[in-house]
């Protein structure tokens, strides 16, 4: 047996490896744990945010980068499917702990600079990481992998869906095709039309979608023509464009817009207030 622990996956990396590779960027995958219609795993979106953070951490470290990716956080909010059998819901003020907890772990030990990488449209970071940003001296970054794939449309012949559709069956074939079932298995991925158009197609305008209303096999999209080769083809433009964050945000200097912290701010009325 040789030993092969990635310095830069943390799950797998020694204390001394650790010590000597010294990352300033962390990445957290974070998914959920949802039923993906009858054909995909419940750890799909856990699969796709683990496999993406992973192969960017090793191309970017390849480019002197100085990454390590965090153990994944594996749930989501997933509020409106707990009508399946095993999905596990997680609240939103329980993720900012949770983010909370970790950002100041890293702050501790020297790291200030976080990159969440999320594939669970559920989950909305934004507010946290302002919230988490006002009092630790971290920059937080968040990639959403969904939204990352710039050739989709060259790549999917079915365009709607967002949920176990086209996009994410071809890249969970690709990722670990030992865990998606026959395609003849799957739903069509069809969802109820609105009827209460003004509250779904206006612009600016959102409500939530519950999900067993939405959906029957609680799939949105048909996956049908999904292939490993065409998640072979998204991923590696998700991890192309992942990469160039992770080398660009290792290399910055504090102070370099955007990586300038509100708690760097002087205080009004300080020395170094005064002598500008
Ligand atoms: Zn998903």
């Amino acid at each position: 047996m040789t030993y092969q622990a990635r310095p830069y996956v943390l799950h797998e990396a020694s204390y001394r490896q650790m010590l000597d590779h010294k990352p300033n960027v962390a990445v957290l995958p974070w998914g959920a744990t949802e039923a993906h219609n009858y054909h995909l795993p419940h750890g799909t979106d856990v699969i796709e945010a683990v496999g993406l953070s992973e192969q960017a951490a090793a191309a970017a470290v390849a480019r002197g980068a100085k990454c390590v990716v965090l153990p994944v956080i594996p749930f989501g909010i997933d509020h409106a499917q707990l009508n399946q059998v095993a999905t596990i819901t997680m609240r939103a003020r329980t993720q900012a702990l949770v983010l909370r907890d970790v950002a100041e772990s890293l702050v501790r030990q020297g790291i200030d600079r976080l990159v969440l990488v999320n594939f669970h449209g559920g989950n909305e970071f934004k507010s946290m990481v302002r919230d988490v940003m006002l009092d630790l001296p971290i920059l937080i970054v968040v990639a959403n992998g969904f939204q990352m794939a710039d050739n989709r449309k060259d790549v999917l012949d079915e365009q709607k869906g967002d949920h176990a559709d086209e996009f994410e069956t071809s890249i969970v074939m690709h990722l670990t095709p030992d865990w998606v079932a026959p395609l003849s298995t799957a739903g069509d991925g069809s969802t109820r039309p609105s009827e209460l158009p003004a509250l779904t197609s206006t612009p600016g305008v959102w409500c939530t979608r519950h999900w067993p209303a939405l959906t029957a096999d609680t799939g949105v999209g048909n996956p049908r023509r999904a292939t490993a080769d065409k998640g072979r083809r998204l991923l590696a433009r998700m991890v192309e464009l992942l990469t160039e964050v992770l080398v660009q945000l290792s290399a910055a200097k504090r102070g370099q817009f955007p990586f300038v912290l509100a708690v760097d701010d002087p205080a009004p009325g300080s020395s170094a207030m005064q002598s500008k």
